[in-house]
């Protein structure tokens, strides 16, 4: 069944594509996400797991067409597999990105649910280093889960690596081989100014997308495509190779004039741009009616009323970090 599009912005932009953060815990502790002593939000503060389903369902009454669970770890929420099997008996592609550790005895029961895509977190190949940006010793469970997910069956497992120089951009073409040998995607992600961090100087680690190419490029010559996901990605391929390599880059380029998605915190927040600060209590509407219907009603107009606050584009400037105090994994990256 086709659902006609109605989430359109002031700008014309289609938003199709919808990421819900479902937890801000997580069992690592990234150095550019989390600070090592992390405060969570108290339980009651945090979408339930039905909640979350009616924000789902809702978007994809209005023709939303892919949600993506993240968050934190989406994976260590208590329950989430139920969530995830109701989500995926509707109308809409479903993807996950994890830090991977709970794969190894998750991936198979994530493809029965209908999960037919999934990102897993991989920024070194070191178990050392692992343990220095994760801040976490569980490089091998990882590793474990890749393959897990790998065997698992799902259409698409796609790498997601953050390169911050001094770190690991000595890895870039480790890691571009890690998923060849694999045949899996890879995407390298910018840093982004998001949170207070006190483990190292942002402008200073800050690798753009522009110098990663460039490094992958001398080993294997990159050619673009014109392919595009639902995501901000920019895509090359390899000649010899089913392995694409894709750059997000919010600093080096600006692909707000593309952006069909929008972001739900684990707060319930409707952020309609990642780099500003115009949102939608939705918490508040879903909590004010106790009523089934009349709240799928109303949730329906929040979200088409909403699309008048999607600023054009969003500006990010390390020099005068951080601009957004909000942590990504509450956020929902
Ligand atoms: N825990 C899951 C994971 O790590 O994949 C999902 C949530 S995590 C916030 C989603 C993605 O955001 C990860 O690929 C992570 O590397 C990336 N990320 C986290 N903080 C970031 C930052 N400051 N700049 C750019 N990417 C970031
Ligand atoms: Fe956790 Fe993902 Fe953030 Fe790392 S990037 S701390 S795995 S939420």
């Amino acid at each position: 069944m086709t659902v006609p599009l109605k989430l359109i912005d002031k700008f014309g932009r289609h938003i199709d594509y919808v990421r819900l953060s479902v937890t801000d815990r997580c069992d690592f502790r990234c150095v550019y996400c989390m600070a090592e002593e992390m405060t969570f939000l108290p339980r009651d503060q945090v979408l339930s797991l039905e909640e979350i389903y009616e924000v789902g369902a809702a978007f994809a009454r209005l023709g939303v067409n892919k949600l993506r669970l993240t968050g934190g770890e989406p994976l260590v929420r208590k329950g989430i597999l139920s969530l995830i099997q109701r989500l995926g008996k509707l109308d809409v592609e479903l993807v996950i990105t994890t830090n991977g550790s709970q794969l190894p005895t998750m991936a198979d029961d994530l493809v029965a649910a209908g999960v037919k895509r999934i990102n897993i977190s991989l920024d070194t190949l070191n178990p050392e280093r692992f343990k220095e940006l994760t801040r976490k010793d569980k490089f091998d469970q990882v590793i474990a889960g890749i393959e897990a997910a790998c065997k698992a069956g799902f259409k698409k497992v796609k790498l997601n690596a953050v390169i911050l120089k001094g770190r690991n951009d000595d890895e870039v073409v480790d890691l571009v081989d890690f998923a060849r040998e694999r045949g899996l995607d890879i995407s390298f992600i910018e840093e982004m100014p998001l949170g207070v961090i006190s483990e190292h100087d942002r402008e200073e680690a800050y690798c753009s997308s522009d110098e990663v190419r460039a490094m992958i490029n001398a080993r294997y010559p990159l050619t673009k495509t014109e392919e595009q996901t639902a995501g901000p990605s920019t895509y090359y391929r390899m000649a010899d190779s089913e392995t694409r390599v894709g750059f997000i880059s919010p600093h080096s380029h600006n692909f707000c004039s593309e952006c069909n998605r929008v972001r739900v915190t684990v707060e319930g927040r409707l952020l309609l741009c990642l780099g500003n600060e115009h949102s939608m209590d939705l918490r508040e509407l879903l909590r004010s009616e106790p009523d089934e219907a009349k709240r799928a009603a109303m949730l329906e107009k929040a979200l088409i009323d909403s699309m008048d606050l999607k600023p054009e584009k969003h500006h990010f400037d390390l020099a005068n970090e951080p601009q957004i105090l909000r942590f990504m994994n509450a956020t929902g990256g």
